[in-house]
């Protein structure tokens, strides 16, 4: 009987025992994907249709710390990341009172004018301790908010600069993928947050002003050199004539640069934001500007070359946090600063301590 039972394919055969060694944090870990990877193709579906309201709350979730968004906010930016990329990406910077905001609503008016869709987005280095001084105020570039092919995001309000580049850089993905077309990414001249901002962008546009001088502007050669064009500003009443010496000023400092990598010739041009003047001129400029590069490959160039300066921006983010925020760090980091402190071992020596802790 018991020869035949086991001959049967009928035979229920003894369980095979769980293995105590399954991981119950990597069965969570695994159901937490799976959970995210069906929330993030909802957001996506909504997002591709042009949900503002979903759209923003995905960026929230991009800007949020908590780790439980970040995963989601992953799942939700590599689902955008196929369908992103269709846009031209501008960045506009200039010392406070400028007229950014001013000039973003006129030449956003202007693009929205030629049927384009437009986002703007912005990297404010001061905003972690103002609590968001560009763009965080709502009354803001109203009528451009008000616009229906607008879309206008405050920056993100704390992080370090390669964190908060990291959240503009996802949320410009987003806003692609929800069809905006153009996106302005926006920054106060003070220099460090340009360069970032010129590491994200296809086209950098400088705003300055007559008579001001550059070191009143606080306008450093390294930043006028990333410029593809500069537009002298508040070019109206009496200062119309200073404006356009200030310009014959810029040109001929410009040629003093070395040529740009894209083929482009930096322009300078006047412009008011308050009067219009200007404006339409630049949005044709700045058409010029992406069918020379298109043409030439350098947009395409360009765009490689940032997506992998991004992955080394992650990589180095992520290592940083990843050292400091380990226990035993911690504690041997206060450790060898007493000593430092106290001048009983070298910075050098101590760092390497702490280093080979890794
Ligand atoms: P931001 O700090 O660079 O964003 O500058 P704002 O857009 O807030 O502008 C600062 C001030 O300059 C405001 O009082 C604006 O009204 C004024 N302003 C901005 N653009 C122009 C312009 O084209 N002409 C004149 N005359 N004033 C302007």
């Amino acid at each position: 009987m018991k020869e035949q039972q086991r001959k049967s394919a009928l035979q229920v055969n003894s369980g095979v025992e769980q293995p105590s060694n399954v991981n119950a944090e990597s069965v969570k870990h695994i159901r937490e994907k799976r959970k995210n990877k069906i929330i993030a193709n909802d957001y996506t579906k909504e997002i591709l249709k042009g949900n503002r309201t979903i759209l923003s709350q995905a960026i929230t979730l991009v800007e949020s710390t908590l780790p439980e968004h970040q995963n989601l906010s992953r799942e939700i930016v590599e689902a955008c990341l196929l369908h992103s990329g269709n846009s031209i990406r501008i960045g506009i910077s200039g010392v406070p009172g400028v007229g950014k905001s001013t000039f973003i609503e006129a030449f956003g008016k202007q693009l929205t004018k030629q049927g384009y869709k437009l986002a703007v987005l912005a990297i404010d280095p001061s905003s972690e301790k103002s609590k968001g001084s560009i763009l965080g105020d709502k009354t803001r570039m109203e009528d451009l908010a008000n616009d229906p092919n607008a879309y206008i995001r405050p920056s993100p309000s704390s992080g370090t600069l390669g964190g908060v580049a990291r959240k503009t850089r996802e949320a410009i993905i987003l806003c692609e993928a929800a069809g905006f077309n153009v996106i302005f990414v926006e920054t106060v001249g003070v220099g460090q947050s340009e360069t970032v901002v010129n590491h994200m962008v296809d086209m950098f546009l400088l705003l300055m002003l007559a008579g001001a001088g550059d070191e009143l502007q606080g306008i450093k050669r390294g930043i006028m050199e990333m410029a593809d064009i500069i537009a002298i500003n508040k070019a109206d009443g009496t200062n119309i004539k200073k404006a356009e010496i200030a310009a014959t000023e810029y040109r001929n400092a410009l040629h003093l640069f070395p040529a740009n990598e894209s083929g482009w010739i930096p322009q300078v041009v006047t412009c008011s934001a308050i009067t219009n003047h200007g404006i339409i001129e630049l949005a044709e400029l700045t058409n010029q500007y992406f069918e020379k590069v298109k043409q030439s490959d350098y947009f395409k160039i360009r765009r490689n070359f940032q997506a992998k300066y991004w992955m080394y921006e992650v990589i180095f983010e992520k290592l940083k946090e990843n050292f400091f925020n380990q226990p035993d760090i911690k504690s041997k980091l206060n450790e060898m600063e007493q000593k430092v402190l106290s001048g009983e071992i070298s910075s050098v020596a101590a760092a390497n301590i702490i280093v080979s802790k890794l």
